[in-house]
């Protein structure tokens, strides 16, 4: 995950590589932070994976075999991904903060 922290503003943020790399607040460049992903991240990708390959299976109506268990596991799998996605955010948030805090 990459985080925009402008030392005026001391305004941190996530960002995105699509993004103009400025502070929201004021328009000057900021700091890009950059925080690696972690075992909650790779979690949330392959929960996602799941569930979107259990999706796919739905709407091509291909029989897994198991029953109603794959509506358990399909809504199962994206619920806990979102859920894996927030620690992740969390996380990530943290660590970039501490890094900011080194750096001032
Ligand atoms: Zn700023």
């Amino acid at each position: 995950m990459k985080f925009c922290y402008c030392p005026d503003c001391k305004d941190l943020g996530p960002t995105a590589w699509y993004r103009r790399k400025e502070c929201k607040l004021c328009g000057k460049d900021c700091q890009i932070i950059t925080v690696p992903i972690s075992a909650y991240g790779v979690t949330m990708y392959a929960l996602s994976a799941i569930g979107a390959a259990l999706v796919v299976c739905e709407v091509f109506a291909i029989d897994l075999g198991l029953g109603t268990w794959r509506l358990y596991l399909m809504f199962g799998s994206l619920i806990l991904a979102m859920v894996f996605s927030g620690l992740e955010t969390g996380r990530a948030i943290e660590v970039a903060k501490e890094r900011v805090g080194r750096t001032l």
